[in-house]
């Protein structure tokens, strides 16, 4: 076969879960929530169904669905979009981000990503023929370093991809970072494609700089979100894009091919769930009471703490407790310890090693217990 993506092989995400199940480790690899979702949503979905909303909906998503996530990033955020323009519904923030990049991206232009990065980015950037430039975050903060973005900016950048919170660093972008943002792209035409899925996971009292709240950056941002992140439900795969209406024609163009449209009464239930902000509300403390509990429990260890000023991510590093490299210490972590780990450098080009791994603790307080007690092993 003539491979169109000769650097991949299987996600690491896939790869630990397999190991992990196959061993009995806990895992705190793949980022997923090991608890329910609350029962009022399984019943707004289940409702749904049983009035028969069980047919395609529009294209672009449900419309009370569209109006709800409007009005939820104005309260929030002060931006209006025009739900019948601006908002798409779609397939989770995996299928938004391919459709953003496939609707702009021509063979030959350039996309900036940050490293390190979700595992989507460079494969969707590579199908659509354009060229990845990567700029590293800076090793051991993972803050922006923006002389260097300026300097991956040509006339040739189509795009840059930001995400904050940001997985796997659990690093969270201040206003004054996106507003240095701004003013670097204000002399560019390029687009930012803001990925935005831990939105509601921002602790410490610190406020989420959606690229929304800044108008130069709205105004040429594709703004992607997870419902799956927001409401404990991964496995629904729902999400959505907002970005001015110029854009959104371009994205619902390849959306309309690639899905055309998304599960019926998920987005019906998730319509009527949001009526009440209460649950995003509440998500900030909900996860920062967990992170706060893993990490005291790691404090027993030999590992040195990152810091996680939000998403559902710990990154620990390494070096005090063993010399292999990551990625062997995560696989010898989840066959002799028994809890499941994601190696960083699965989120760099080749041979990046750091020393850093990363936990999820979307989880049970038993199960951070039980993986604290066996990493207290260490
Ligand atoms: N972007 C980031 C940064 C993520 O962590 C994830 C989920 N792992 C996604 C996108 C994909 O989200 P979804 O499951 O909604 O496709
Ligand atoms: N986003 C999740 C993570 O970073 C996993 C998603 C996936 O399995 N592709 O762990």
């Amino acid at each position: 076969v003539r491979t169109k993506l000769p650097a991949v092989g299987t996600t690491i995400f896939t790869v630990m879960s397999a190991l992990a199940t196959e061993t009995g480790a806990v895992n705190l690899g793949q980022g997923f929530p090991d608890f329910e979702c609350d029962p009022k949503l399984v019943q707004a979905v289940t409702d749904a169904m049983t009035r028969g909303l069980n047919q395609y909906p529009p294209m672009t998503g449900v419309p009370a669905l569209r109006d709800a996530v409007a009005a939820k990033i104005s309260a929030l955020y002060g931006h209006a979009y025009d739900p019948a323009t601006e908002i798409t519904i779609t397939a989770g923030a995996t299928q938004a981000i391919i459709t953003c990049i496939l609707a702009v991206v021509r063979p030959g232009d350039e996309v900036i990503v940050l490293e390190p990065c979700y595992d989507s980015y460079v494969p969707n950037i590579e199908l659509a023929g354009g060229t990845v430039v990567r700029v590293p975050l800076v090793p051991g903060t993972f803050r922006p370093d923006f002389d260097r973005i300026a300097a991956a900016l040509s006339p040739r950048t189509r795009a840059i991809l930001v995400n904050s919170p940001h997985n796997p660093s659990a690093t969270v972008w201040s206003r004054e970072d996106m507003l240095r943002l701004q003013d670097l792209l204000a002399p560019t035409e390029v687009l930012l494609i803001s990925d935005e899925v831990y939105e509601h996971m921002v602790f410490d009292g610190q406020q989420h700089q959606s690229a929304s709240r800044f108008p130069g950056l709205a105004a040429r941002s594709f703004i992607v979100s997870s419902f799956g992140k927001t409401y404990h439900v991964t496995g629904w795969k729902v999400g959505y894009v907002a970005a001015p209406a110029s854009l959104s024609a371009e994205f619902r163009k390849v959306h309309q091919f690639n899905v055309f449209t998304v599960n019926t009464p998920v987005q019906h239930g998730l319509a009527t769930y949001m009526a009440n902000p209460q649950p995003y509300l509440d998500l900030p403390a909900f996860y920062q009471r967990k992170r706060d509990l893993f990490r005291a429990g790691l404090q027993r260890t030999r590992f040195r703490l990152l810091p996680s000023q939000g998403s559902y991510f710990q990154c620990v590093d390494i070096s005090a407790v063993s010399d292999l490299s990551e990625q062997e210490f995560c696989l010898w972590l989840t066959r002799e310890i028994g809890v499941a780990a994601i190696p960083l450098s699965a989120f760099y080009g080749e041979g990046f090693d750091q020393r850093v791994v990363r936990f999820c603790f979307a989880k049970r307080d038993e199960t951070l217990h039980t993986a604290l007690d066996r990493l207290a092993r260490l």
